[in-house]
């Protein structure tokens, strides 16, 4: 894979992880309508002077100056930070296209030899934290690709830029604050501070709130640095991963084959899994392993995901898939977490087919799908080129209408049927 696909990708995950952010503390806001609520009259104060009254804050909080008076570069924004954070992906995302990405054989093998290589440290991790090793290695491989790539952008000054501009200012705001905070409790020098144009740090792209109430100081040289020290940076994702309630006697979920006549009501559509039910239930109803195997008889609740729709893989995924979306707010990259962690113990390629042919749908043929499903007196809410879960329960809406495997998935010949 080349450099720039793995920046690429990178970037995206961060664009992401701070949507996500965004959306908790934002709670029933979608950004378009918060860039407009927040049109504030912070857009017309300067930098020099924005970063005084921040100053001034910081000092508030205890912030040293010395911490103050070096922790900026220059007294102006990073342009291409604001870039980076203005642009609209152009296409939708497929499983296909995601996994082609984040899956890949070199990145399996990569992270088989670096799985063996820090064993006892991962070890020693897990038996502390309650994390596996796999795990914590498939977090690696996703957010850095195994810490080559973790971003050379100065934390400070990127997150004072986007504090600055209005759209999230708050929390960019109190992201910089902690950032301040970790450089005056002097666990990193301020010219070693670097991460992602959004403010993710180190190994495992860590916000400055996540850092700042989850890493911890694993070889106990007193600091915590999750830049330049393994044992740091593992135990800082365990710690996190099991202070949000990781089971490590659990796996996060498995490809399963679903029945002819599946009914596609109880597929999970949402980010959080919203239909769950036992191993056994789900048996019952016909859901098997990937392989055609019963399911496995423990006494466990699973729901049912199927990104690519209903000619696409399915999966079961359990409590820590849930975790995971903690993590990142993704289904994708939960998928690709559990599926690359399985490749690294030498577990099989998934068995259904995943299409790498299916065209992607473009923003603006999203738009239209919500155009025609709202046409069709099928809300999917204001059409704006981006899958969420309304446009998702109108797809459903319309499919069961229709006489169609309710999949909620947007494609192109959803389009077409649509537009007939
Ligand atoms: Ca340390």
């Amino acid at each position: 894979m080349s450099a720039a696909v793995v920046s690429a990708l990178l970037l995206f995950q961060s664009a992401e992880k701070a949507a996500a952010a965004d959306s908790q503390s934002v709670s029933g806001s979608n950004p378009d309508s918060l860039q407009l609520v927040q049109n504030t009259t912070e857009q017309d104060v300067s930098f020099k002077d924005w970063l005084e009254d921040l100053k001034a804050e910081a000092r508030q909080k205890g912030i040293s100056e010395s911490v103050l008076s070096t922790a900026f570069g220059k007294e102006q924004p990073i342009e291409r930070v604001l870039e980076l954070d203005r642009r609209q992906p152009e296409f939708t995302l497929t499983l296909a296209r995601y996994f082609s990405l984040a899956v890949t054989d070199s990145r399996i093998k990569k992270g088989r030899a670096l799985l063996a290589k820090h064993r006892p440290l991962l070890e020693d991790v897990a038996r502390r934290y309650g994390v596996q090793p796999r795990f914590l290695v498939a977090f690696w491989g996703l957010e850095t690709n195994f810490g080559s790539n973790f971003g050379n952008f100065p934390v400070p000054q990127s997150l004072a830029t986007l504090a600055h501009d209005p759209r999230r200012a708050d929390f960019f705001r109190a992201e910089l604050l902690h950032a301040l905070g970790i450089l005056d409790s002097g666990d990193i020098a301020v010219d070693k501070m670097e991460g992602s144009w959004a403010g993710a740090m180190g190994h495992l792209q860590f916000m400055p709130s996540t850092f700042v109430a989850y890493a911890t100081d694993g070889d106990g040289d007193g600091k915590r640095d999750i830049w330049g020290s393994l044992p740091d940076v593992f135990s800082s994702a365990a710690n996190y991963l099991s202070s949000i309630g990781w089971k490590d006697d659990e796996t996060w979920g498995r490809e399963v084959r679903l029945p002819d006549d599946f009914d596609w009501s109880l597929l999970s559509i949402s980010t959080l899994p919203e239909t769950r039910k036992t191993l056994a239930e789900w048996q019952a109803l016909g859901v098997r392993k990937a392989g055609g195997q019963a399911l496995p008889d423990v006494d466990i609740k699973g729901a049912i995901v199927a990104p690519a729709g209903h000619k696409g893989p399915a999966f079961m995924v359990y409590d820590n898939y849930r975790r995971i979306m903690h993590w990142n707010r993704s289904i994708l990259y939960a998928l690709a977490i559990g599926h690359l962690s399985d490749r690294l113990v030498g577990k099989p390629a998934l068995v259904a087919t995943i299409d790498s042919k299916e065209p992607r749908l473009s923003r603006q043929q999203v738009k239209e799908l919500q155009a025609a499903l709202g046409a069709k007196g099928f809300d999917a809410g204001t059409p704006d080129g981006r899958v969420g879960p309304n446009t998702r329960k109108a797809i459903r809406a319309y499919q069961v209408s229709a006489g169609l495997p309710a999949d909620a998935y947007p494609s192109l010949s959803l389009l077409q049927h649509l537009q007939q």
